[in-house]
């Protein structure tokens, strides 16, 4: 999870979980000393999707941009991505052929953007066209709340086609394997994108039912409500729909480029070394 601090990041995962993993002000226990997230760590969660139990790790990371001088202020994020790829890489190439390697790779990685309503600021297009190249980006709009539907739509729509100017690959890919029913999933998807959505860890009682919201001026914002937010179809795309598919992904693109880079790197140095012990042979 990636994006400037305040866009409501943590809250966000709080809400996908129905649970407290990470307070909004970064604390694990209510008489922790308050903290804002200011590393990058992952948090463990089991949920059970269909009768099926899903173990996810969720990251959250401390919001980028927020300095005077964001310069390769995305290091850190980039680094951590590539971090899991090299652990993988590293058990792939030592773990016996049939044996289950543990995936910390990043599958897919929510862009927070501000709900400014005129676009991207420069150093979000910089940063997400850098993650793009490693992970899968699925960027949502934070704190949708604060735009009315039209003004929503328009954002969307700029937003697309800011990101289809600056050549940013977006989540999901097409692929020749997919069939007809994936194709228009995947269509429909990113007609939606990015989702506006809405998080929140209070309970507000709508129609007599405790269901998640917020109150604001003009009433109450039913979080789980399709017709207030898209939070939703981002909660069905990310452990129904698109799961199987984000982690197919991982593997086949992102990994998959990865590897065949490190693995070049390490036939050219030891080439290079042989060549260099060749040469003090002849030498001698
Ligand atoms: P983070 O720094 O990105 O992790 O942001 P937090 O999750 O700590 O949230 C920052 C503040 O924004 C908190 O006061 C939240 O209650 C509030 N907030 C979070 N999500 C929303 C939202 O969808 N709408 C509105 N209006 N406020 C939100
Ligand atoms: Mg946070």
């Amino acid at each position: 999870v990636v994006g400037q601090t305040g866009l409501g990041k943590s809250t966000l995962i709080n809400t996908l979980f129905a649970a407290h993993l990470i307070d909004t002000k970064g604390r694990f226990a209510a008489d922790e000393v308050v903290r804002q997230t200011t590393e990058i760590h992952p948090v463990s969660h089991v949920i059970v999707e269909n009768g099926v139990k899903l173990r996810l790790n969720i990251v959250d990371t401390p919001g980028y941009g927020d300095q005077v001088n964001n310069e390769n202020c995305w290091d850190p994020i980039i680094k951590y991505i590539k971090d899991q790829h090299s652990a993988y890489l590293r058990k792939e190439l030592t773990a016996m052929r049939d044996r289950y390697i543990v995936d910390t790779r990043i599958h897919c990685c929510l862009f927070f953007i501000n709900p400014t309503g005129h676009g991207l600021r420069p150093i979000d297009v910089t940063v997400m066209k850098k993650l793009s190249d490693v992970v899968n980006v699925v960027p949502v709009i934070a704190k949708s709340d604060s735009l009315t539907m039209d003004e929503r739509d328009l954002f969307k729509e700029r937003i697309r086609a800011e990101m289809l100017y600056n050549n940013i690959r977006a989540y999901p890919f097409d692929n020749d394997d997919y069939e007809e029913e994936e194709r228009e999933l995947n269509e429909r998807i990113r007609t939606l994108i990015p989702f506006a959505v809405v998080g929140s860890e209070k309970s507000v009682v709508i129609d007599g039912k405790q269901v998640r919201g917020r109150k604001n001026r003009y009433g109450v914002v039913n979080v789980e409500n399709e017709s207030h937010c898209e939070f939703v179809h981002l909660r069905n795309f990310l452990t129904r729909t698109h799961l199987q598919d984000l982690i197919e992904t991982t593997a086949q693109i992102h990994y998959e480029a990865f590897r065949s880079k490190q693995l070049l790197a390490l036939k050219e140095s030891s080439s290079k070394q042989q060549q260099q012990q060749q040469a003090a042979a002849a030498q001698h």
